[in-house]
């Protein structure tokens, strides 16, 4: 017996009662098979948008997708998306289907779904399975529902989605689902970025990311084209074992999974074959390679229209990936204060899955990552001052002190460093004293 939320069955209950034919579909169906508790729930039925409405009038809803007619409604709480049984037709645009006819049939509305494993129902018979997708679940398969080819020209999106599946269950994909993924790949040019975003930031924060980017490149590099030299670019250098591409597959794979750290990790070493050089004993050199790899990063987060914060956030961390570490309160509280904890936490755990990703041994430098990390912690830890607004002095005690014009905030920030550094106390007194030295020093 399969677990759902009550109030998920009372939603298809309610519809079945009204004459209705209703069910469970998709992936809360897919998940609760595997065990996982669905995050999300969709029904779809016979009943038309309206006739839905109207039966779910004294709940809030709103209008999900209004192309298709869906209507979110709320159950004591539990939002559930309910959409009519449909057929898609006529899909010219690789994109989205030309027309969307509804249908009083459950099977119709299965079979326009991408995989087997979306494309069972739970109605009041039980399991309705007509692909063999609980098959399918078993031998942790992505298989498409019918011809792979034709469904994938009917909408490019979906070979990004059987990989996005595939990393976030950590399946295989079936042969032939596998082999028409990497002929369609290419067609994804014509979908919307933000369709394709979503879908590639699901999947490199997924379980199997790592293994699915090492599979299909050509699927990072028509999401991210800069990463196209990198992939099989031979480092020629004894400290790195793998190409450019899949050491920064495996550094994303030792990074948390947000996405601005997975983002960083995957372009960390962009500006990498533009700067190779190779020395007289044949050792290979990417000089400045951080810098060099910034608007290559840039340009490829933009164009995936990643939010502004996110892209600052890895623009950052891959500047400044390069950044030598030391020991010690004063390097830490040095970087904490122009970086932040938050981002100077992420750019260590950045070179720790860099470091761990060259495959070669990495003399110390592991245990000088996790001291620095102590180091930062501690300060967030007694709420080191930081920042100009925690100094316990401010503009009107810099201008009390006779300073003037710029050198007020030449000063605080002076003061400010030497203060995080731990050089100095934050206390007003010991400040003031400051103040007036640097004052005389003018
Ligand atoms: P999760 O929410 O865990 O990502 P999901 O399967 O619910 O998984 P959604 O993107 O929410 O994924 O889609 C809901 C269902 O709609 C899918 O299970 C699938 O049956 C169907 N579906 C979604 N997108 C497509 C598509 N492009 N082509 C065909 N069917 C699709
Ligand atoms: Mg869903």
């Amino acid at each position: 017996m399969l677990e759902f939320d009550p109030r998920a069955l009372a939603a298809v209950e309610r519809l079945r009662r009204a004459g209705f034919d209703a069910a469970l579909v998709g992936g809360c169906v897919r998940d609760s098979l595997l065990g996982i508790p669905p995050h999300d729930y969709d029904a779809a039925t016979a009943a038309r948008p309206e006739e839905i409405r109207a039966l779910f009038a004294g709940c809030p809803q709103y209008d999900a997708g209004s192309r298709f007619g869906t209507v979110a409604v709320e159950l004591d709480g539990l939002w559930v998306e309910v959409t009519t049984f449909r057929r898609e037709e006529g899909y010219a645009d690789h994109r989205r289907p030309d027309r969307v006819a509804f249908s009083p049939r459950l099977e119709d509305d299965l079979a326009r779904r991408d995989f087997t494993i979306n494309a069972m129902a739970w109605g009041p018979a039980g399991l309705v399975d007509r692909f063999g997708g609980r098959a399918d679940l078993e031998r942790r398969l992505v298989r498409c529902v019918g011809d792979p080819d034709r469904r994938f020209r009917e909408d490019a999106l979906r070979p990004l989605r059987g990989l996005r599946l595939a990393a976030q269950l950590d399946f295989a994909l079936e042969e032939e689902t596998a082999a028409a993924v990497r002929r369609h790949l290419p067609e994804l040019s014509h979908v919307a970025w933000e369709r394709v975003r979503e879908e590639f930031l699901r999947l490199i924060c997924s379980p199997g990311a790592c293994r699915v980017l090492l599979d299909f490149p050509e699927m990072a590099v028509q999401v991210l084209p800069e990463l196209g030299p990198a992939v099989g670019f031979d480092q020629r250098n004894f400290h790195h074992l793998y190409d450019v591409y899949t050491h920064s597959v495996r550094a994303l794979e030792g990074v948390s999974p947000s996405p601005a750290l997975r983002l960083a990790a995957l372009l960390h070493d962009v500006g990498k074959p533009s700067t190779f050089t190779l020395d007289e004993s044949g050792t290979g050199h990417f000089y400045g390679h951080d810098r060099a790899g910034l608007p290559l990063a840039d340009r490829a987060l933009e164009r995936l229209r990643v939010d502004r914060e996110t892209r600052e956030r890895a623009l950052l961390l891959i500047a400044r990936h390069h950044l030598p570490v030391e020991d010690g309160r004063r390097w830490a509280g040095r970087w904490a204060r122009r970086l932040g904890t938050r981002a100077l936490l992420e750019l260590l755990e950045l070179k720790g899955a860099d470091g761990a990703a060259c495959g070669t041994p990495d003399g110390g430098q592991r245990a000088l990552l996790d001291r620095a990390r102590a180091q930062v912690l501690a300060l967030e830890a007694e709420g080191a001052c930081l920042t100009l607004r925690e100094l316990a002095v401010d503009g009107h005690d810099a201008l009390a002190a006779g300073l003037k014009g710029p050198a007020v905030g030449t000063a605080l920030n002076a003061l400010l460093d030497r203060v995080a550094q731990g050089e100095l106390e934050n206390d007003r007194e010991t400040l003031l004293r400051e103040l007036a030295r640097f004052q005389e020093g003018m």
